[in-house]
């Protein structure tokens, strides 16, 4: 089976997701250059970032379940500064601390670390944290 990469992704987290998201629609995937990206996070760009793997054939299908899971979740995110939708989630640049972190995390398996990533509003530019639930 031939495999293409859809999507690339600059931390294990986003990858995982939306690994997790094509595996409850019954499309087979992997993840390509993980290992490389979580223990030396400075090679993301040389590596190109994970790359998620879908057959050739579903490549359509998972583009298009990954997208609209994109926009329900730019929906459900109001910038609390103007009241706009047009919200996506970023990578901010990864501290030192972090580098370390995610060695030590990759070491002892925790995959519960914190990410740097917030919420950018594309129309004021203000940024803030993800929050997990709506309240
Ligand atoms: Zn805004």
């Amino acid at each position: 089976m031939d495999f293409i990469p859809i999507n690339f992704y600059g931390n294990y987290i986003d990858a995982h997701i939306a690994k997790g998201v094509l595996e409850e629609n019954d499309i087979d995937c992997w993840l390509k250059d993980e290992n490389t990206v979580t223990i030396d996070p400075i090679l993301t760009n040389a590596v190109g970032g994970i790359k998620l793997m879908v057959p050739k054939e579903k490549a359509g299908l998972a583009k298009q379940i990954l997208e609209s899971v994109r926009s329900e979740q730019k929906i459900t995110v109001t910038c609390p500064k103007c009241g706009s939708h047009n919200i996506e989630p970023v990578n901010t640049p990864r501290k030192a601390s972090n580098w370390f972190g995610a060695i030590v995390g990759f070491l002892t398996m925790n995959y519960a670390l914190p990410v740097d990533t917030v919420s950018h509003c594309f129309d004021c530019g203000h940024e803030f944290p993800i929050e997990d639930e709506p309240k």
